[in-house]
């Protein structure tokens, strides 16, 4: 059978073209005007809410406030931090003109807030009392894009930006990990994509960070996606704006700061770490319908069965299963069944003028093995809780196993060039930048991170034979 134009190209094919294709045939983006902009339509936008309200919730329980800053930051105060304003120069857009005249001093477009919001924690920071300062913003930012790839690299995008001040590294330190922790979670516990934490090596660091820490999932193409990092930037930005406090035994110390962001990014992330040559293949928790149900029929059955299905779907959001009802009845119960498959609901129901008549329902997964299953009309809504938990579990399994096994410990340069050809390869590295640029000039593949829970080894460079820095393997990989 050929590829209709509903189809999306398998991913052995083209994994590109298969990516490009699934984002705009499930509705979920579409290009903007203006280069690497999009447009996030409804299904999409949804998906971002519901890793957003899963996000903001764990943000708050831990006792940070949401604050909104200016999207239009004054030029000079990129350029009070060097690192920072050389990290962002390429990718920054400027206001130059307003109101009909040439501004006085240009503005940026924000790329990130840490230089705005620096200087208004120096305002509100005075003794140690005020201490931690503990917030967050949920924005849009800028960060002109060349080669532009809907969620993963678009011009603008959404995200929300940690910023919080501390007393001493050690607060400050907590924090930045207590940020990654938060990530590994929603990314594992909702996203269900088996994240690794760890470090990023000097040459990956945040502009102006001291320390950068990531989360970085596997997809399906073996390929790393960074889907959130938190930095430390001991006293780097508190220098630049005046961060300062006055401590308990009345000295004027530096605040210590972090920073961390999770982004749209992430959106990109779940359709990689779970979609299929069938289109997306969305984990429950995400899913902005969870379960779909096709009413079949013609005329008064039709009718009857849309009735029968609207009751249904009722009984199902009071469970909490968030339900859809698609009884575009002009299209055949084929198309609608392979829309949903394509848009990535995990369950779908399907009712027709039989089913009605022996109080049963067809129940078909997204994924498994099963295949279709007859189940009583009226316990529809007391199983699907359960269904839905279990369809988490088994994709949060099939990622890991994937991830696992496209992962190879290697100890000489033939086995990190197969294994970074499909997958990620743990290797010793020296820690050297030329080193670190050899090996992505050669195959691509660069440090994804220094994993927190890497057993310790030292030895020999993988690439140099130099020693091994860091005292335990690296994971590299190529990556989005
Ligand atoms: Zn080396």
């Amino acid at each position: 059978m050929g590829r209709d134009e509903r189809g999306v190209t398998p991913q052995q094919e083209d994994f590109s073209a298969w990516y490009n294709e699934l984002v705009a045939k499930a509705q979920l983006v579409d290009r903007g005007p203006a280069k690497g902009t999009m447009v996030i339509r409804p299904y999409g936008y949804r998906l971002w809410e519901l890793i957003q309200d899963e996000l903001d919730r764990r943000i708050k329980d831990t006792g940070h406030e949401n604050a909104y800053f200016p999207l239009l930051i004054p030029e000079s105060y990129l350029r009070r931090e060097a690192d920072h304003v050389e990290g962002f120069s390429p990718e920054l857009a400027v206001v130059t003109h307003a109101g009909g005249k040439e501004l006085e001093e240009p503005l940026i477009v924000r790329p990130t807030s840490e230089t705005i919001i620096g200087e208004m924690m120096a305002k509100w920071v005075s003794s140690h009392r005020d201490l931690p300062l503990l917030l967050n913003q949920w924005a849009n930012v800028v960060r002109w894009e060349l080669r532009p790839r809907m969620f993963l690299r678009t011009t603008e995008f959404l995200w929300q930006e940690g910023h919080t001040a501390h007393a001493g590294e050690a607060d400050a330190m907590r924090e930045t990990m207590l940020a990654l922790d938060l990530y590994t979670e929603v990314a594992r516990d909702v996203a269900a994509i088996p994240v690794v934490p760890g470090e990023k090596t000097a040459g990956e660091r945040f502009a102006g960070a001291v320390r950068t820490f990531t989360i970085e999932g596997m997809m399906r193409d073996g390929k790393a996606l960074q889907a959130g990092t938190s930095h430390y930037m001991g006293t780097n930005f508190a220098k630049a704006f005046d961060i300062q406090y006055t401590s308990e035994a009345g000295q004027l110390e530096l605040c210590h700061t972090t920073s961390w962001g999770m982004s749209t990014r992430m959106i990109g992330g779940v359709i990689m770490t779970h979609g299929d040559d069938k289109g997306l293949v969305l984990p429950p928790r995400l899913a902005p319908y969870q379960v779909v149900i096709v009413p079949i029929g013609r005329g008064d059955q039709g009718a009857q069965t849309s009735a029968a299905a609207r009751e249904l779907a009722g009984r199902l959001k009071a469970a909490g299963v968030r339900t859809h009802v698609d009884d575009r009845a002009q299209l055949s119960p084929g198309f609608r069944f392979n829309d949903w498959e394509l848009r990535g609901a995990p369950v779908r129901l399907e009712l027709g003028p039989r089913d009605l008549e022996s109080g049963t329902v067809v129940m078909a997964k997204r994924l498994g093995d099963e295949g279709k299953q007859s189940i009583p009309l009226s316990s529809v809504p007391e199983l699907l809780p359960g269904v839905l938990e279990d369809f988490q579990a088994f994709l949060l399994r099939r990622a890991t196993e994937f991830r696992d096994s496209h992962t190879a410990e290697v100890e000489s340069w033939d086995s990190f060039t197969d294994a970074v050809a499909s997958g990620w390869a743990l290797a010793l590295h020296c820690g050297k930048a030329a080193c670190e640029a050899d090996i992505k000039a050669k195959v691509a593949a660069t440090p994804r991170c220094i994993p927190l829970d890497g057993a310790p080894e030292t030895g020999r460079c993988v690439l140099c034979g130099d020693a091994s820095a860091y005292g335990k393997r690296v994971i590299f990989g190529r990556a989005y």
